[in-house]
């Protein structure tokens, strides 16, 4: 399908969000439906946002969003007008233990993939801070740091989806994302500059191991992140279709359920175990998934659910 561009309008860019459970926030604001970095293991085509409007995507030229996630940008509409005029209406606001009150941008696209998108994103960061709202910015791309003059606020941690550090493996899983090593260049850059900062291992391809995560470890800690999350790769559904088609052999060891709990547990224990030896065994995140439980105590995986992160606001 060649690429679509174009723009989708929406009455409310400021919704509530369930990404509490992650510890992420109580809100979420999305820039755009669609992401042209069209990373293969992406959940977001397969969730309701994206399965449920098929036929409000068919009339925008989109014929298959979830296979073809990637080649599709539609930019919501006056979204930073929209959101001063909601703030202004709004009475009352969420704050749960885990989700702070805090707004992600985003959590269905990436509010930094190119400058359009970036354009958008810096006037909804400059009006949610004029309401003194907490934000967590969550990209792959090293844009953020055009806005550091809006960014280096009190009020807002950025975070960088850095799966792990191999810039040759990123190529085939996240094939349109910036390459990793500029992803952690520009975490440098933002530390230099004072920025608040945290980093999502996310997703973890199977075949890393502790010294893997001892070797990842060690390259992040130096810029002091607030917190560290992780999770591995998830195959099951239509993401491991789009692994194993775009030649991503590793993906068919991860897609029954077993094998992809069994893998979760044996990186979970690896991740553990790297981050105590390091000593960062506090900051760090974990995001367990709600199919483990047959798999493990439901102490060991409900600790995790709400919890709030370390961080500080
Ligand atoms: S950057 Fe995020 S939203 Fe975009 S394709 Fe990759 S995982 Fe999905």
């Amino acid at each position: 399908m060649a690429s679509v561009s174009g723009t989708e309008t929406i009455l409310s860019p400021l919704q509530r969000s369930g990404l509490n459970k992650k510890g992420l926030c109580d809100y979420v604001v999305n820039v755009a439906s669609g992401c042209l970095h069209g990373c293969t293991f992406c959940y977001v085509p397969s969730t309701p946002t994206i399965r449920t409007r098929q036929e409000h995507f068919r009339t925008s030229g989109v014929n298959d969003p979830q296979m073809d996630w990637g080649d599709y940008l539609l930019l919501r509409d006056k979204l930073p007008e929209k959101l001063e005029e909601q703030l202004n209406r709004k009475r009352t606001w969420k704050e749960t233990e885990a989700g702070k009150g805090v707004v992600l941008l985003c959590s269905g696209t990436d509010p930094y993939q190119n400058n359009r998108v970036a354009k958008i994103t810096r006037q909804s960061v400059k009006i949610l801070l004029k309401s003194q709202k907490r934000i967590r910015i969550l990209t792959r791309s090293p844009l953020w740091l055009k806005d550091l003059d809006v960014l280096m606020d009190r009020n807002v941690t950025i975070g960088m989806s850095l799966p792990h550090l191999d810039d040759q493996l990123s190529r085939q899983i996240e094939p349109h994302a910036p390459l990793p090593s500029d992803r952690l260049k520009a975490l440098y850059m933002g530390k230099k500059s004072g920025c608040r900062l945290y980093v999502a291992i996310a997703p973890t391809v199977p075949q890393m191991g502790k010294k893997d995560f001892l070797e990842y470890l060690g390259k992040i800690l130096p810029l002091e992140p607030e917190v560290i999350f992780w999770e591995p790769i998830n195959a099951r559904g239509s993401n491991g279709k789009r692994m194993l088609s775009a030649g991503l052999s590793f993906a068919a060891s991860v897609m029954s359920h077993k094998d992809w709990a069994e893998n979760f547990l044996k990186q979970w224990n690896a991740i553990e175990e790297a981050a105590a030896e390091l000593g960062c065994l506090d900051i760090l995140h974990i995001w367990p998934d709600p199919a483990l439980n047959k798999y493990i105590s439901s102490d060991r995986l409900e600790t995790w659910f709400y919890r709030p992160t370390v961080e500080v606001w």
